[in-house]
């Protein structure tokens, strides 16, 4: 069987790019090397919260996307989704000032000790539950894909074959190359205990607190480390890193003690430690889209290098590859809503905001003239 889509790695970015597309009438497969929900997606949250503060295109996006995403989950699976809303406590980074010019609702409240501001539309869901659920009528291989080799108009690897390819890697290097999507891996601990407290929403300070998940836990989460700083390259899942194999006390510890600031959690047992990294680059926008081929682009309009408009049409694309990276923080937030951007511009050419497209990069990356 030829299959119409080919979809590396199964994460919250390819899961959502496989429903929307098997959706859409198309058929898909989705490979990955570890399983479902194995790399970051199975350490988040998952919280879906909004992003305050003074309007931008940063949290424009990302509170568009909440939108479309927690109503889309809430059809999906309603029982895996727990909205009750996030309490925001004041920090250093978030205060009343910045609350001015903001277009999210919101009410101040108070609960025990603590009072900020409350945002109705916020929620937690079960990260693994919501992948598998995505891609349960695409086809699922556990394969470690290394070599797409491209013989009349078809991809193949090993024994599989796709018309269109599309790359959800998260942290471990591409097996295209697209050097100006430069990916920084942030790792980082989430943990889920028992209590026999209880807690009413999400509250969130530097970490948030859930409130009582559908399965009776409270998640913790997250800490962030980032990976960069130790010079390796993500190979593999975090679980598996050597360098964070036995790094994860100090997370628990600090995650702990941070919660416990924010409510007395009473009876509390750790029953799980999720480790995992999340994919971003520097300007924290994710990445949509379809595959420039650098190389064979600047060896075509060697101009480019010192500012000369080629337009985007005219360049070098790796044939029906296209890409969904670079989530951040905000993985389960973004995954559907930027999905169906990325099916609508494959299937009907619809066009990708600039702000995430990977067009911008390429032409950054070859004017700043470094390489
Ligand atoms: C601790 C932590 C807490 C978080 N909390 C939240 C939260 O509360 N809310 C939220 O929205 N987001 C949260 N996130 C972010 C979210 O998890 C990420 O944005 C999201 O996981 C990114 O998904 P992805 O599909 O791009 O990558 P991943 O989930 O990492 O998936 C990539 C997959 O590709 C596979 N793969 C890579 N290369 C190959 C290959 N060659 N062959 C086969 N398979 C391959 C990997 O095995 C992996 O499974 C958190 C992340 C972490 C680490």
């Amino acid at each position: 069987m030829i299959y119409d889509f080919l979809i590396i790695g199964a994460g919250v970015a390819g899961c959502n790019c496989a429903y929307a597309l098997n959706k859409a009438g198309k058929s898909v497969a989705i490979i990955d090397k570890e399983g479902v929900a194995k790399g970051g997606s199975g350490a988040a949250g998952a919280f879906l919260s909004p992003l305050a503060g003074k309007k931008n295109s940063y949290n424009s996006l990302v509170n568009n996307a909440l939108k479309y995403s927690i109503d889309f989950y809430e059809k999906l699976l309603p029982n895996y989704v727990t909205k009750k809303g996030v309490l925001r406590i004041q920090n250093d980074n978030f205060d009343e000032t910045k609350l001015k010019d903001n277009e999210i609702k919101f009410e101040y409240k108070k609960f025990n000790d603590i009072e900020g501001y409350f945002y109705k539309d916020a929620a937690i869901i079960n990260p693994s539950e919501i992948c598998n659920k995505l891609i349960e009528d695409c086809d699922f291989y556990l394969l470690d894909a290394q070599e797409l080799i491209f013989i009349n108009n078809i991809y193949h690897i090993k024994d599989l074959r796709a018309k269109n390819i599309i790359l959800t890697q998260g942290v471990s290097t591409p097996i295209i190359s697209y050097p100006y999507v430069k990916i920084s891996p942030i790792f980082g601990v989430k943990i889920d205990v028992k209590t026999s407290s209880i807690i009413p929403f999400n509250i969130h300070k530097s970490i948030s607190v859930s409130t009582n998940k559908k399965d009776g836990t409270v998640a913790i989460g997250a800490t962030s480390i980032n990976h960069v700083l130790e010079g390796i390259e993500c190979t593999t899942t975090c679980d598996k890193c050597m360098f964070l194999v036995n790094n994860d006390q100090e997370d628990v510890k600090s995650l702990l003690n941070q919660a416990n600031q924010l409510i007395d959690l009473k009876d509390l047992e750790v029953v799980k430690i999720y480790k995992g990294a999340r994919a971003t680059i520097k300007s924290y926008f994710p990445v949509v889209g379809k595959i420039i081929n650098y190389e064979n682009s600047i060896k075509k309009y060697p101009s480019i290098k010192n500012g000369a408009k080629i337009s985007s049409d005219l360049l070098e694309y790796y044939p029906n590859v296209y890409t969904l990276n670079a989530l951040g923080s905000r993985g389960f937030v973004f995954g559907p809503y930027l999905a169906k951007i990325l099916k609508d511009n494959i299937l009907n050419d619809a066009k990708i905001p600039k702000e995430i497209s990977l067009e911008k990069l390429f032409y950054k990356m070859a004017r700043s003239r470094k390489i």
